[in-house]
């Protein structure tokens, strides 16, 4: 069974994350085998749209913190960054190589993907899932959906790809970060994470009817729309802005590393959950 399903239905691409049995935990076999169906995608002249999604009950709970799937002392042919590879480098040399290539450097890289995205989400969208779903144009979420970036729990201040002032705005970007609270698809919606709320059961259609409507449009016209508005997005200081917060977290990596025993402040994934409630 892949990691990562491909299918096109028409003009729409849909990449699925297929790990339901890990509620599609993020490992890197998972990040390259996306990055690979994307590649496909944007490949593909017929393909207009791409839309990404989660199988079973939830769109993404996250890095793989502790799946038996987990592989990050795994070498993979390295595609978003030129930098060495993090197998076998010690300490912040390690962890440094190792997020710029496989979170920050993907996530920007699938960010600038030159046809429209739309992440359909249901169910958990939690901390590295967060940004799977930011990277895409849209989100579509269901009702049953809920969002959170609990990192703050280890010591973290967010996810390695730093869009929370961007796409919730400063004031609801420290609630979730202070609180690592759930947020609702509503809430979500009100703070203009998400493109759309629609039932559970009718997720698919409306995405796909969205993906279809927004397929009709010129491919070129899409892609130098979607340009325009991130290199917009960058003038406002995302990009900058994440490279700078890049270094708090991997200094706050560092400081767990130092006066604890691992780089997450002792949380695993079972401890993560615990602390949610
Ligand atoms: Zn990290």
């Amino acid at each position: 069974m892949s990691v990562v399903e491909y299918e096109r239905r028409g003009a729409v691409a849909v990449v699925t994350m297929n790990r339901p049995e890990y509620r599609n935990a993020q490992n890197s076999a998972m990040t390259y085998a996306l990055d690979e169906a994307f590649t496909r995608a944007v490949d593909d002249d017929e393909v207009a749209v791409i839309v990404l999604a989660g199988a079973g009950d939830h769109f993404s709970a996250g890095h793989d913190i502790g799946s038996p799937g987990r592989d990050v002392d795994i070498s993979f042919e390295r595609k978003a960054v030129m930098w060495w590879d993090h197998v076998g480098r010690p300490g912040g040399d390690q962890r440094y190589a190792r997020e710029m290539e496989v979170y920050l450097g993907m996530c920007r890289r699938w960010r600038e993907i030159p046809k429209p995205t739309i992440a359909m989400v249901q169910g958990a969208c939690v901390a590295g899932g967060l940004m799977l779903a930011w990277v895409c144009d849209l989100i579509v979420a269901a009702e049953d959906a809920f969002f959170a970036d609990p990192v703050v729990r280890m010591g973290i201040p967010g996810v390695e790809y730093f869009a929370h002032p961007w796409v919730l705005g400063p004031r609801a970007a420290k609630e979730v970060l202070f609180t690592g609270d759930r947020f609702s698809a509503q809430r979500a919606y009100e703070w203009g994470m998400v493109s759309r709320v629609v039932d559970r059961d009718s997720l698919a259609d409306e995405t796909f009817q969205l993906a279809e409507r927004i397929g009709k449009m010129p491919q070129f016209g899409l892609a130098l729309a979607k340009r325009a508005v991130n290199q917009s997005e960058d003038l406002m200081g995302m990009r900058a802005g994440m490279d700078s917060v890049f270094g708090l977290h991997h200094f706050a990596h560092a400081h767990n590393a130092e006066v604890g025993t691992d780089a997450l402040a002792g949380m695993d994934a079972r401890a993560m959950k615990k602390a949610q409630g």
